[in-house]
């Protein structure tokens, strides 16, 4: 078993559980006292710890040692127009296993989404990071208007534009100079209906985005994400 807990990590401390978390290890999972936990918190690496008190609503973990240091990801960004629920936690799921170090939801004129509910996409992420054993959990941005975010953006984190008017036309980062540089990236997916033309024209113009094209066929968005990732992981990952 392995939890994301909110204390700091290291040797003999004693680690409070939340009620869910207690009641997760001492009634679903049946854990006593003495049982191996592993812990992270997003700073301190993967801890092991033990079970110090198997209470099914207070219980509490030792920590013993260290058993991995901190990895911090790749500073890659994952922006996307938010889906349907489900997609949309597919997206965040998925961006958070992958590694990206960041998942920005984006608001573009084809959006249907005009809220996302961020503390439950922020639990998708953690729980993500928590089952794909990192340890680090991306943030979550707030839903913002994608045409805002380039207003303030600092052109040293180039974005990849995924345009799907390019389908078929060149390959991945060969494009456009976009080579094989070390970050910071971001990733740029849009919503089910594609990018507006306006869009498209103000993405094309921009200096720091890099059109890029996912192959030969036209992928719905939450597929597109997953492809984006991998392909830059494969390209410029570690
Ligand atoms: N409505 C658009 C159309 O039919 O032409 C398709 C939009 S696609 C379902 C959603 C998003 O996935 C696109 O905005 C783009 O970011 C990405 N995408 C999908 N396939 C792509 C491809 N072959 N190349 C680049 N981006 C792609």
């Amino acid at each position: 078993v392995r939890l994301f807990v909110e204390h700091p990590l290291q040797a003999l401390q004693t680690i409070p559980l939340t009620e869910a978390q207690s009641h997760y290890l001492f009634s679903v999972m049946r854990m006593g006292e003495g049982a191996p936990v592993l812990l992270f918190n997003g700073v301190d690496g993967e801890w092991l710890a033990t079970v110090e008190t198997a209470h099914k609503k207070r219980g509490a973990l030792a920590c013993v040692e260290q058993t991995r240091p901190l990895h911090l990801p790749p500073d890659l960004w994952l922006m996307f127009a938010p889906l349907k629920k489900a997609r949309t936690d597919f997206i965040v799921e998925k961006a958070a296993e992958m590694g990206a170090a960041r998942i920005v939801p984006v608001q573009t004129d084809f959006t249907n989404a005009d809220r996302i509910r961020q503390d439950r996409l922020q639990a998708h992420a953690l729980e993500a990071a928590e089952q794909c054993g990192g340890t680090f959990v991306p943030e979550v941005s707030e839903l913002m208007r994608l045409d805002k975010l380039l207003e303030g953006w600092d052109a040293s984190r180039r974005i990849l534009f995924c345009d799907e008017d390019l389908v078929g036309q060149g390959r991945w980062l060969d494009q456009q100079g976009a080579g094989r540089d070390t970050g910071p990236w971001a990733i740029l997916i849009g919503p089910e209906g594609g990018f507006s033309a306006a869009e498209r024209k103000r993405l094309h113009a921009l200096p720091f985005a890099h059109p890029v094209s996912l192959g030969p066929r036209i992928l719905r968005a939450d597929t597109a994400a997953v492809a984006a990732l991998t392909l830059w992981q494969n390209a410029l990952g570690d």
